[in-house]
């Protein structure tokens, strides 16, 4: 028994439930649980991939430092900030701010650029962050220029395969930096990847526990999709099934948390994301990247929506939402768990 569902008496009883159940019967469960919290709806965030240059080299991404036959690109401050102008002008109230580890955006750039998204739109767009660790004074920083919420996954919650993928970098600081993001007032997303290879049913259940632990705001779960010019090119592809089960079990274990159906999924399977959404995911994300820079912004192989601008995407996902009987809403669709008194 995992140390923290034995404290843990209703945990200990979701995992139980998880263990013996079908898929079947537990993503309906999740899905009976997402609608009696968040009803029928589903949040959209437009996201940005804004540089793929990282100075990380995690094992299982294929935009790591050592991959030489990435084509590299950075957009410009101005560029990031007329995308969200576009956004928000076409609706959307919220943007994730998503790149590789890049040094060239300092904490001062990152700075101007939320000032000016802020300005711009009347304070009225909440802003994501995801680009990795920094020292908690930055966090601070750009929280104080308007930064609302940070999506930084812990990957696994196993420390040796942890440290082993992310060549050296340990499980333990990327929670500490979690923390500090939750000192700073963060509205604070975490997740894994599902399927790592050194992964066990134990490594899943330790990981969808990890996230109850820390109470998170958001969870973003995907499946692992191997890069073949990555160290793990030739892992196993895992089935989708296991994302899903990861999902609906995280659902019940945080009915509280926004929870998004990852494009990880819809690349791995044509119903990715319906899927998602029916286990309990109630977040969607379109990639409002333009599409010469989103084609090299590959984490895994056979991303789809490369072609498609992200305001073309938005057409196709309210049609996806309504095959599960479930609805888009513009809303910034802030975590109900999240307070900004911390
Ligand atoms: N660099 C930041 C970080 O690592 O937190 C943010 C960008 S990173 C590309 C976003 C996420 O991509 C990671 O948290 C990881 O889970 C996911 N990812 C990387 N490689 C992947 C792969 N091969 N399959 C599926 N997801 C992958
Ligand atoms: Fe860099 Fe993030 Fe990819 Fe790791 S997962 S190599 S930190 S972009």
């Amino acid at each position: 028994m995992n140390k923290l569902a034995s404290s843990d008496p209703e945990a200990e009883a979701i995992v139980e439930f998880y263990r013996t159940v079908s898929t079947g019967a537990l993503v309906q469960r999740a899905d009976e649980v997402c609608r009696s919290i968040h009803g029928n709806k589903v949040w959209l965030r437009g996201l940005v991939e804004f540089s793929n240059y990282c100075s990380m080299d995690c094992q299982y991404c294929g935009i790591r430092h050592s991959n030489t036959n990435v084509e590299r690109y950075r957009l410009s401050p101005e560029q990031i900030v007329n995308l969200t102008v576009q956004g928000y002008e076409a609706g959307l109230r919220t943007f994730v701010l998503q790149g590789g580890e890049d040094p060239w955006f300092t904490a001062d750039r990152i700075s101007f650029i939320l000032d000016q998204i802020k300005t711009k739109t009347r304070g009225m767009a909440a802003v994501t962050l995801s680009l990795g660790l920094r020292p908690r004074s930055v966090f601070a920083q750009w929280k104080a220029a308007g930064a609302d919420r940070y999506l930084m996954r812990f990957e696994t919650s196993d420390p040796e395969l942890h440290r082993r993928l992310r060549c050296g970098a340990t499980l333990e600081r990327r929670l500490e930096a979690l923390e500090d993001l939750r000192d700073c007032g963060y509205e604070v997303g975490s997740g894994y990847l599902v399927g790592l290879p050194g992964e066990s049913e134990e490594t899943r259940i330790a990981n969808a526990l990890l996230c109850r632990e820390k109470k998170f705001d958001m969870v973003g779960i995907g499946p692992f999709i191997p890069h073949p010019e990555t160290p793990l090119g030739d892992a196993p592809q895992q089935p989708l099934e296991l994302a899903l089960r990861a999902t609906a079990l995280v659902r019940l274990l945080l009915p509280l948390a926004n929870m998004p159906a990852t494009t990880a999924a819809g690349s791995l399977d044509k119903q990715g994301r319906e899927k998602m959404m029916a286990a309990g995911a109630n977040v969607l994300m379109p990639n409002i990247t333009p599409e010469d820079f989103k084609k090299n912004y590959l984490l895994y192989p056979n991303k789809i929506c490369l072609d498609e601008s992200g305001f073309e995407c938005i057409n196709c996902l309210d049609i996806r939402t309504h095959l599960v009987r479930k609805n888009i809403d513009y809303a910034r669709g802030d975590s109900l768990s999240w307070s900004p008194e911390p």
